[in-house]
C-alpha cells in the first residue's frame, strides 16, 4: 500500500491521479479532508512524536512525502517550524520506513543549491542553501539517506498545477485584475509541471514494482526541459492564456533585477537542474516547458483538471 502524504497540495493531488494505477492508495492530509472536501486519512507532519505510532497503524510499503513546509519567505521568521516539517519530520519517516523495509520517496529543491554555478546542477553538485527552507529541505534529504532506508530523493523546481499557489495562477490572477506586471528577469530556472513530476514519480514506482527497492538509494533530478527566468516564464505563459482566450489579452510585463523586487529569503540566481540521469534511467527525455506549460492551460481552459470547477475564475 502507498501512503501519500501532502495529498491536498498541488503535486499531492496529481499524485492521487498518477499514484491510483501503481498500487493501493492511501492519500492523507494534515487534517483528514482531501481536495474538494472528499475525507481521507489524517496525518500531521508537525506532530513529530506521533508519526511512529500512525505509521504502525497504517502500515505502508511506499511512503510518498508530498507534504512540506513550502511558505518560502515565512520560513525565515518560523525556522524551527520548517525544520519540524521539512526535517525531523522526514528524519522519524525515515526511521520508520528503515525498520520497516518500506521505500520512501522525498521531495527535494533547487534552493538546495546557491545558483552561482553557470550549467545546470547535477546529482553530485555541492550544495549550499541560501534560505531556512533550503536548509531544512536538505537536512532531510540527509536525514533519508543517514537512516539507510529504501529512497528516492527527487529534487525539483519551480513547480505549478492548475489548482494550489503558484507562479502561473498569480500571473493570470495579476493579468486578470489588470494589475501592473513587474518579473524578475535575472534568476533562471526549469519551471515543471505537477503533472510531469507525478507521473514521473509514478513511472519510478512501476519500475520499482518491476525490480525490488532492494539497494535502491537514489537522489534524482526532476525537472521540464529547457530554461527560462521568471521574465520569460510570465511573457510565454501570459501569450499563451491570451492566444486560449484565459485572458482577452496578453498584458506587458516589466523586466526588474532581483534588488528591486526584495524578499525575505534570498534565492539563487541560477537553479536549472541536471536531469541527464533521470533520463537514462528512464528511457525518456523530459517534455520542454513550453509544453507543459500550454499543457496545464488547456487543462484549465478544459476545466479538467480534479476538483477544479468548469470555468477558470482568475480571481479564486
Ligand atoms: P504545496 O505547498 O502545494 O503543498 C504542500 C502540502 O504540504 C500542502 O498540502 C500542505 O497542507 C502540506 N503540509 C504542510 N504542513 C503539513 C503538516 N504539518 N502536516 C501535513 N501536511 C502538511 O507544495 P508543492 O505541492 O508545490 O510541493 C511538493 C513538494 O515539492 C514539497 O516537498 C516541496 O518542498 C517540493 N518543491 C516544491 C517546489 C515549488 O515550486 N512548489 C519547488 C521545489 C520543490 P496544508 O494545505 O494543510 O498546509
Amino acid at each position: 500500500m502507498i501512503l501519500l502524504l501532502g495529498a491536498g497540495g498541488q503535486l499531492g493531488r496529481e499524485l492521487v491521479r498518477s499514484l491510483a494505477p501503481v498500487g493501493a492508495l492511501t492519500p492523507a492530509t494534515r487534517d483528514g479532508m482531501g481536495a474538494g472536501g472528499t475525507a481521507c486519512a489524517r496525518f500531521d507532519l508537525s506532530l513529530v512524536d506521533g508519526i511512529d505510532e500512525r505509521l504502525d497503524a497504517i502500515a505502508p510499503r511506499v511512503i510518498v512525502n508530498a507534504a512540506a513546509y513550502t511558505a518560502v519567505d515565512r520560513a525565515e521568521d518560523e525556522p524551527e517550524l520548517a525544520d519540524a516539517i521539512n526535517h525531523l519530520a522526514v528524519a522519524a519517516l525515515a526511521r520508520w520506513a528503515a525498520r520497516n523495509d518500506a521505500l520512501l520517496v522525498y521531495y527535494s529543491t533547487d534552493y538546495v543549491f546557491d545558483g552561482s554555478s553557470g550549467r545546470p546542477y547535477d546529482e553530485h553538485a555541492a550544495t549550499v542553501p541560501l534560505s531556512i527552507y533550503g536548509c531544512s529541505k536538505l537536512a532531510g534529504e540527509e536525514a533519508i539517506r543517514s537512516s539507510g532506508c529504501a529512497h528516492l530523493i527527487l529534487r525539483t523546481a519551480w513547480v505549478y498545477a492548475p489548482h494550489g499557489h503558484n507562479f502561473l495562477r498569480s500571473m493570470l490572477r495579476a493579468a486578470h485584475a489588470g494589475r501592473t506586471l513587474r518579473v524578475v528577469a535575472d534568476q533562471f530556472g526549469a519551471p515543471t509541471s505537477a503533472r510531469y513530476l507525478s507521473a514521473t514519480t509514478a513511472r519510478l514506482l512501476d519500475d520499482v514494482n518491476h525490480r525490488g527497492t532492494s539497494g535502491l538509494r537514489e537522489t534524482l533530478h526532476v525537472t521540464c526541459a529547457g530554461q527560462v527566468s521568471w521574465h520569460g516564464y510570465a511573457l510565454r505563459l501570459l501569450e499563451r492564456a491570451s492566444a486560449l482566450g484565459l485572458l482577452a489579452q496578453a498584458p506587458p510585463v516589466q523586466a526588474i533585477e532581483s534588488v528591486d523586487w526584495p524578499t525575505r529569503a534570498p534565492r539563487p540566481r541560477y537553479s536549472v537542474l541536471d536531469c541527464d540521469r533521470l533520463a537514462t534511467r528512464l528511457g525518456v527525455r523530459a517534455p520542454h516547458w513550453h509544453d507543459e506549460v500550454d499543457a496545464t492551460l488547456l487543462e484549465l481552459v478544459a476545466g479538467h483538471c480534479l476538483f477544479q470547477p468548469r470555468t477558470f475564475d482568475a480571481r479564486s
